[in-house]
C-alpha cells in the first residue's frame, strides 16, 4: 500500500513589535547580519616577541584609522558632515590613550598574543558600559564594538564582512547596526533594516530616516527568530515585523503598502497649501530637527519652518565643545535654508538622557530632575554665552528665534534673558550684526512653569509646550522606562488641563503658543489641540502632511466643542475613545488612512 504523503506543517507567523524608526512598508527575504563571533586564539608569546606584538597592534590601529577615515569621507560626501561626525566617536576609541596603555601593559605582563589581550580589555569596557544606567553611554557600546571588531579583523587578517556586497534585495536583520555597516551598505539592495536593540535616538534610527529606508528598532528578539532567507514584512510606520507571514497577512500588508503609497501621494499634493481649517483658522505647522542635514526633509514635507531645533546634537560625538564659529555656521545654514520661515533654536538641553562625554557632569540619581538644560547653562555661562553669540550672529541671515528649555519659573527666565542682553550689548559694541527684534521664548515642560504661565507670559514672546517632558513630570512617569510606559498618557486629563491653562494664560498676554513634543504629531489628538487654541504644531517632518490634512478637514468651531467636552472626561481612555469617535465623524477616512497611528502591543 502506498504511503500517504504527509503535508509539511505550515510555519506559524511570528509578529514582533518594536520602535518605528523610519516609515514605509516592505517585505522580502531576511539577511541576518549577526555579529559573527570572531575566534580569538589564546596564544602565548615569548618575552622577545612582545615588542613585535606591540608593533603589530600599532599597525592594526593605523590601518583601522585609515579605514574609518575613508568611511568618514564617503559619508560626508554623500550625507553631509553632521552625519559623518558619528565616526569621530570611532576615532576617539582608536586614540584612547588609557585603553591603548592598558592593552600594552597587560601584554607585557601576561605575554599572550595581542589580539587576545586586546579583546579581553575591550570586553571589560563593553561590559561596564552596557550596564550603565545612562542611555547615551549604553549607545556608545555599539561604537566601541564596531571599532574593536575592525581592529581584531585587521590583527587576524580576516575580511570585514559588510553590507556592501549584498547581491540581491534583502531585509537586513541585526542585533544592532553600526554606523559603518549602514554607511557601506549597498543602498539599492537593502530594502529595510530591523534590529534587536536601539531607541529613537540611536545611530541606526538617525541613519534609517536620512536614508529613507523603512526600519524598526528595539525588537528585542528579532535575531533569534529569523533565519537567512526567512520571508519578513517590515512595517516602519507602526514598528511591526512579521516573520514567515501567512498568505492573508501578506495580502493585507500589500494592500496597506499600496494604500500608504497612495496616501503619501495624496498628502504630497497638500505640500504647498496652508494648514487652514475649513472655517478659515490658519495654524503654523512646523517641523523638529536635530541637525542641519534634516532641513531638506522639512522642506520636502511642506513644513512652515522649524519649531524646534535641538542644538545639543552639535555637541555630541566629539572631543571638545563646538566653537562659536562652528555653531554659527550650522545655525546660519539652517536660517538661510528655511528663510523666510522661522527657526526656533533651542539652547543646549544637555542632561536627562542626553549625556555629553566631554563635559565633566557628575552621575546623578535622578538625571531628569537634575542638573540639566537651562540649569546647566546658567551654571556654565561661558558655554551658554558662546551658543547665544553664535545664534545671534546667525540671526542676521534669516528668521531665528531663541527658546530656553526646562524653564521652571520666572527667575530662570530673567537670568537667561540677562545673559542674553549682555551678549547682545557686546555684539552691538563691536558692531556685529544680529536681528534686534528676535523673539525669545520659553519651553513649557515643567509643571511649575505651566502653573505660573500667567507670570511667564508677561516676559516671554512665545511658549512652546514640550510634552515629552511635561507628561513625565506631571504624571511622575520616567519617559524612557519601558516598564511604566503604559502610564505615559498624553491624553491624561491632568495633561489636557495643563495645556489648556498654558494656552489661556499665554493668550491673555497676547503670547502665541506652540507644541514641539511628540504629542503635537499624535493624529488622534489633533482635533483637541486645535480646539484648545494651539497656534503652532511642530512635529517630525514625516508627520507634517498628515497633521495638515487633518487640520484642513476640520472646522475650528467644531474642534473647540470637542476640546471643551474632552476636558470634562475623567480618564485618558475616555478622552482617546471620544477623540477617535470625533475624528472618524469629522475627518473623512480618518482611521483607514492614518496608517502611522501606533498599534498597541
Ligand atoms: C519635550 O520635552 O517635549 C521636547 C520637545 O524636548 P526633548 O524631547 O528634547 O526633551
Ligand atoms: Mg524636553
Amino acid at each position: 500500500m502506498r504511503k500517504k504523503k504527509k503535508n509539511k506543517p505550515k510555519k506559524k507567523e511570528i509578529v514582533l513589535y518594536g520602535i518605528p524608526a523610519a516609515p514605509g512598508i516592505t517585505m522580502g527575504p531576511a539577511y541576518p547580519l549577526y555579529d559573527e563571533e570572531i575566534e580569538v586564539p589564546k596564544k602565548r608569546v615569548r618575552e622577545r616577541m612582545v615588542v613585535d606584538e606591540i608593533a603589530r597592534f600599532k599597525k592594526a590601529l593605523v590601518k583601522t584609522r585609515e579605514e574609518i577615515l575613508a568611511i568618514h569621507a564617503k559619508i560626508s560626501k554623500e550625507m553631509g558632515m553632521e552625519k559623518a561626525r558619528i565616526f569621530g566617536a570611532h576615532l576617539m576609541v582608536l586614540e584612547d590613550e588609557v585603553l591603548i596603555g592598558e592593552v600594552i601593559a597587560k601584554l607585557k605582563k601576561e605575554k599572550f598574543a595581542v589580539e587576545y589581550v586586546f579583546w579581553e580589555v575591550l570586553k571589560k569596557y563593553i561590559k561596564v558600559l552596557s550596564k550603565s544606567e545612562d542611555e547615551y553611554l549604553r549607545e556608545r557600546v555599539s561604537d566601541i564594538n564596531d571599532v574593536a571588531k575592525r581592529i581584531l579583523k585587521n590583527l587576524l587578517g580576516a575580511e570585514h564582512r559588510s553590507l556592501q556586497d549584498l547581491k540581491k534585495k534583502t531585509v537586513v536583520v541585526a542585533y544592532d547596526l553600526s554606523p559603518s555597516d549602514t554607511a557601506l551598505m549597498h543602498r539599492g539592495n537593502v530594502m529595510a533594516f530591523v534590529t534587536d536593540i536601539g531607541g529613537r535616538t540611536s545611530h541606526t534610527a538617525i541613519m534609517a530616516k536620512s536614508l529613507k529606508i523603512p526600519a524598526v528598532v528595539g525588537l528585542e528578539s528579532i535575531t533569534s527568530n529569523v533565519k537567512e532567507g526567512s520571508y519578513i514584512i517590515v512595517d516602519g510606520n507602526r514598528g511591526i515585523v512579521v516573520i514567515d507571514p501567512s498568505k492573508e497577512t501578506i495580502k493585507k500588508y500589500l494592500q496597506d503598502k499600496k494604500r500608504f503609497a497612495k496616501f503619501e501621494k495624496f498628502l504630497f499634493k497638500l505640500k504647498d497649501l496652508p494648514a487652514e481649517t475649513l472655517d478659515g483658522k490658519e495654524i503654523e505647522l512646523a517641523a523638529n530637527i536635530e541637525l542641519p542635514d534634516d532641513v531638506p526633509g522639512v522642506l520636502a514635507h511642506g513644513a512652515k519652518g522649524v519649531g524646534l531645533y535641538r542644538t545639543e546634537y552639535i555637541y555630541m560625538n566629539r572631543k571638545g565643545l563646538p566653537t562659536e564659529e562652528e555653531q554659527y555656521v550650522a545655525y546660519k545654514e539652517v536660517a538661510e535654508k528655511i528663510k523666510p520661515n522661522s527657526v526656533i533654536v533651542r539652547t543646549l538641553d544637555l542632561g536627562g538622557d542626553k549625556f555629553l562625554s566631554q563635559l565633566d557632569v557628575p552621575h546623578e540619581m535622578n538625571p531628569f530632575l537634575g542638573w540639566r538644560a537651562i540649569r546647566f547653562c546658567l551654571a556654565k555661562p561661558d558655554i551658554f554665552k558662546t551658543q547665544l553669540r553664535a545664534i545671534l550672529r546667525a540671526s542676521a541671515f534669516g528668521k531665528l528665534k531663541i527658546m530656553y528649555p526646562m524653564i521652571s519659573g520666572i527667575e530662570e527666565l530673567r537670568q537667561a534673558n540677562d545673559i542674553l542682553k549682555e551678549v547682545k550689548d557686546n555684539l552691538k559694541k563691536k558692531s556685529i550684526p544680529f536681528d534686534k527684534d528676535m523673539e525669545v521664548g520659553a519651553m513649557i515642560e515643567v509643571p511649575s512653569a505651566a502653573l505660573t504661565s500667567d507670570v511667564l507670559a508677561k516676559e516671554a514672546d512665545f511658549f512652546s509646550i514640550g510634552t515629552n517632558d511635561l507628561i513625565q513630570y506631571a504624571l511622575a512617569v520616567d519617559r524612557v522606562n519601558e516598564k511604566i510606559a503604559y502610564l505615559y498618557e498624553p491624553a491624561h486629563p491632568a495633561v489636557l488641563r495643563l495645556i489648556k491653562m498654558i494656552i489661556d494664560n499665554a493668550h491673555r498676554e497676547d503670547v502665541w503658543v506652540g507644541m514641539c513634543g511628540e504629542m503635537a504629531g499624535d493624529a488622534t489628538l489633533t482635533v483637541i489641540l486645535l480646539g484648545l487654541g494651539l497656534d503652532e504644531f511642530s512635529t517630525s517632518p514625516i508627520v507634517v502632511p498628515e497633521v495638515k490634512r487633518i487640520v484642513r478637514s476640520l472646522r475650528y468651531e467644531d474642534a473647540k466643542k470637542v476640546a471643551e467636552k474632552a476636558l470634562t472626561l475623567s480618564s485618558s481612555k475616555e478622552v482617546i475613545m471620544y477623540a477617535k469617535e470625533k475624528m472618524e465623524e469629522l475627518v473623512p477616512k480618518f482611521v483607514s488612512q492614518s496608517l502611522r497611528l501606533k498599534d498597541k502591543k
